[in-house]
């Protein structure tokens, strides 16, 4: 049977429900100063607005250094009843001052970091060297970053990192693309590196709502993640809600997953902020229903999520 490692312990994949495939429990990073979150009862109250619009898995893809609290992610999955996977990996560069560790630790220690988080628990302090201390709780997919229209000579190591710890775990590789661009070089450098397109999730892809280039990135393999509803500076939802019926109009909506990745404290209910991570299940969900029917929320809620989230068991 098909299993997801969740903060709590291996779930099988269908019993993860509907899934929310982008959010940030906790985030702290210096490309937005001021705006991090980091308060467990504040998380907590955030995570169960998002169960009561009819979520019951988050996937947060927050990766190593930008504030993951493991021992906390566990306690906020309990009080809200929702399955919560976590991320290790590297994010863009842009997001690690020119001292962090990340940028200057050699391969071996880069991979070693992953393999720690995914195979014995995420580090209690989240890599703050030099002493290591595990958690009880593992991550279960890998997150990268690509940059604006590139990917750097740093987030090409972390790439080789990642693509080998995937290999080796059998989890899925999220990538942030800036914009939404720079897909086809994600899909190519995880490709050379032994991960196939099947086993990547494409971030942000609706920062460029361009429907040949998804279904060109679809027709590799990719799944992509529609994940800035709700952030209507971006754009207004039903441009996502077009975009997800051209998928689905072209037979493709099981490569497509959802999720709001409201990556500031400003965005969040919990901190008097909007639109709240609730406002994927709370107003697009209804939405995309009266749109497409309840098939198609279920293919991308669903079914879409939880066939990348399900560990192969033979190696990539
Ligand atoms: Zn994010």
């Amino acid at each position: 049977m098909p299993v997801v490692e969740t903060v709590l312990g291996p779930v099988a994949a269908a019993e993860l429900g509907e899934v929310d495939a982008h959010e940030h429990v906790f985030l702290r990073t210096p490309v937005n100063p001021g705006d991090e979150f980091l308060d467990t009862d504040k998380a907590a109250a955030e995570l169960l607005r998002v169960a009561a619009s009819g979520m019951r898995t988050v996937v947060d893809l927050t990766p190593v250094g930008l504030g993951r609290r493991p021992i906390q992610l566990a306690e906020v999955s309990r009080a809200s009843a929702l399955h919560i996977v976590a991320a290790t990996g590297y994010h863009r560069s842009a997001h690690y001052p020119a001292a962090h560790w990340a940028r200057h630790a050699d391969d071996a220690t880069l991979l070693d970091v992953l393999l720690d988080d995914l195979r014995v628990g995420m580090d209690s302090h989240d890599w703050d060297f030099p002493r290591p201390d595990p958690s009880p709780h593992k991550a279960g997919i890998i997150k990268l970053g690509a940059s604006y229209h590139r990917i750097d000579p740093h987030e090409e190591r972390w790439f080789a990192a990642g693509a080998a710890a995937a290999r080796q775990t059998g989890v899925a590789v999220a990538v942030h693309t800036e914009v939404g661009t720079a897909a086809h070089a994600a899909l190519d450098l995880l490709d050379k590196h032994g991960v196939p397109p099947g086993r990547v999730l494409l971030a942000h892809t609706d920062r460029n709502p361009d429907p040949e280039l998804h279904l060109d990135l679809i027709a590799r393999g990719a799944h992509l993640v529609y994940d800035t509803i709700g952030r209507i500076k971006y754009r207004p939802d039903s441009v996502v809600l077009d975009l997800i019926e051209r998928m689905a109009e072209a037979g493709e909506l099981g490569h497509v997953c959802l999720g709001t990745d409201v990556g500031r404290r400003s965005s969040l209910s919990a901190y008097s902020g909007g639109p709240g991570m609730d406002v994927l299940g709370r107003d697009f969900v209804p939405r995309l229903r009266r749109r497409l029917g309840a098939a198609a929320v279920d293919t991308v809620l669903r079914d879409a999520p939880q066939a990348l989230l399900a560990k192969r068991t033979s190696a990539l």
